[in-house]
């Protein structure tokens, strides 16, 4: 309910196949709204005084334009941050797969687009990826936050984060453990693995005890927690705009 933030799905549905989501299921196939449309909203929305806007989808950067613009998700991005009046543009969800360097480009050249990423890792194994059926390995993840390093504005990075996924080993867990230390985010959401009606992980064999999915939560979170009081104390002294809610 805040009066200067607007929230607009441009995608719907997804067309990925993790294995512990029902949201393939539950919201179908893929569906983007025409740029044109989205961009007529944007427009109305800062005639009516808001000044951020967070475009939505399940997996946001898969969008493709069906209307005659033929935009790109960086192209929208930027056609949404020159319109007059608005001050802020946020994504999400952004599918490391899916994630593509015009949108690091898009962020740099347009002062208005946020300059923060979220960008769901679930695992820092190769191996629980697969399981997963991420469709990336943790190499490929780390290629995209090099790419996101290299832009000329520090872009704040956060992730979503599984433990315990079906078999999931201690090497496993330490993998995530290591790519927190790698990557140095500014935010983590992170969850035990949870069973869900009608997904393929169901069937996986080495389900995780709920006692020792318990356990590498407190350390996955305990090591975010030294990470970002780290990287917030690295701000004590420096200047930012806020928005008030
Ligand atoms: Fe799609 Fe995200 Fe669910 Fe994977 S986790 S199937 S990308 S909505």
């Amino acid at each position: 309910n805040n009066p200067y933030r607007a929230y607009i799905t441009i995608i719907e549905g997804c067309d990925k196949a993790c294995a512990y989501c029902v949201v393939p299921v539950t919201r179908g196939r893929e569906r983007s709204r025409g740029s044109d449309s989205i961009l007529d909203e944007v427009r109305r929305l800062a005639a009516a005084g808001y000044t951020e806007v967070q475009l939505l989808g399940q997996n946001v950067n898969s969008y493709c334009d069906p209307g005659p613009g033929r935009r790109s998700f960086a192209e929208l991005l930027a056609v949404v941050g020159e319109v007059p009046g608005i001050r802020r543009v946020r994504f999400t969800s952004s599918h490391p797969r899916d994630f593509t360097a015009d949108i690091v480009t898009a962020i740099d050249t347009h002062p208005t687009l946020c300059d923060h990423i979220h960008l769901p890792v679930q695992s820092g194994s190769t191996a629980v990826l697969r399981r997963m059926q991420r469709e990336y390995t943790r190499e490929q993840y780390l290629e995209k936050i090099a790419l996101i390093r290299r832009a000329r504005r520090a872009i704040s990075i956060s992730t979503d984060v599984i433990v315990g996924f079906p078999g999931e080993t201690e090497a496993d867990f330490e993998q995530s453990l290591t790519l927190l230390e790698a990557v140095q985010f500014d935010a983590m959401f992170s969850f035990k693995y949870s069973p869900r009606p009608g997904t393929a992980a169901l069937a996986l064999d080495g389900q995780v005890g709920d006692e020792e999915k318990g356990r590498r939560l407190v350390v996955l979170q305990a090591l975010q927690r030294e990470i970002q009081q780290r990287r917030h104390a690295a701000l004590v002294g420096t200047v930012h705009e806020v928005l008030v809610e």
